[in-house]
């Protein structure tokens, strides 16, 4: 078998997508190991919420401490930077779905990450039917599926409880107020999924930002009488 794969990377020789080293061959496809160790997973002590770095002492930021947080907890797997960064980006704009196998690895290397997925239900943030048609997939969906297939031991699923149905313009150059402002009541809970209301849903995303997209999303299932929301984004742009 490995003569086989060594056959087929000296044919299709694959890439790290960060570095450009041929033939990765370590735990990942599609990263080298030392671009996989860089130390870009969070070592900071971040927010219980939402996974800002931390500035109070009671362990969560400042925001928090103020703002309407709809989500009880947040788990990121890195930076948006180094690896972290191409990713995202490899997974949301250039159509590499392969990499999402990658990011569930290194989602892997996060210390309690099994006992913050035990048991959930993975809710992607949704796509606009409008940009889902261009992109033909929602990046979120197919993370949630490779952290589903790579860790069946943790008895994951992935359901599209929500759906958009505000077209919002994309939120890149928005503040943190125009990003609230641009999702809100963008959210819709769709009908016909048995889903318990006690159940553990963990939202998901692949980039955090403001946290505001995240947010909208729980609050949207909140006050659709879900009880238990968490949050999980693969990347935290601070
Ligand atoms: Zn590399
Ligand atoms: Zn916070």
């Amino acid at each position: 078998m490995k003569i086989f794969k060594r056959f087929l990377d000296l044919i299709f020789p694959r890439h790290c997508i960060v570095c450009g080293r041929e033939n990765p061959d370590g735990e990942f496809k599609y990263l080298c190991e030392e671009c996989a160790d860089k130390p870009f997973i969070t070592q900071v002590e971040r927010c219980k919420r939402c996974a800002e770095i931390v500035s109070l002492p009671c362990g969560v930021c400042a925001k928090c401490a103020s703002d309407e947080l709809y989500f009880e907890k947040s788990l990121v797997v890195c930076e948006y930077a180094d690896a972290g960064r191409s990713l995202v980006l490899e997974l949301k704009y250039h159509g590499g779905v392969y990499v999402a196998d990658d990011m569930a690895r290194l989602l892997g290397r996060v210390k309690n990450f099994r006992e913050y997925f035990m048991d959930a239900v993975l809710v992607p943030a949704p796509l606009h039917s409008k940009r889902m048609r261009k992109r033909a997939y929602n990046q979120s969906e197919v993370l949630c599926g490779a952290v589903a297939k790579l860790y069946p031991e943790l008895n994951l699923r992935v359901e599209n409880l929500l759906l958009r149905k505000k077209f919002t313009p994309t939120q890149t150059a928005l503040s943190k107020n125009e990003r609230i402002e641009n999702v809100r009541g963008a959210f819709a809970v769709k009908g016909g999924l048995n889903i318990s209301k006690n159940a553990k849903i963990i939202v998901a995303d692949d980039v955090m930002t403001s946290g505001a997209t995240l947010n909208e999303c729980a609050k949207t299932l909140r006050r659709a009488g879900f009880e238990n929301v968490s949050a999980f984004a693969f990347a935290r742009r601070s």
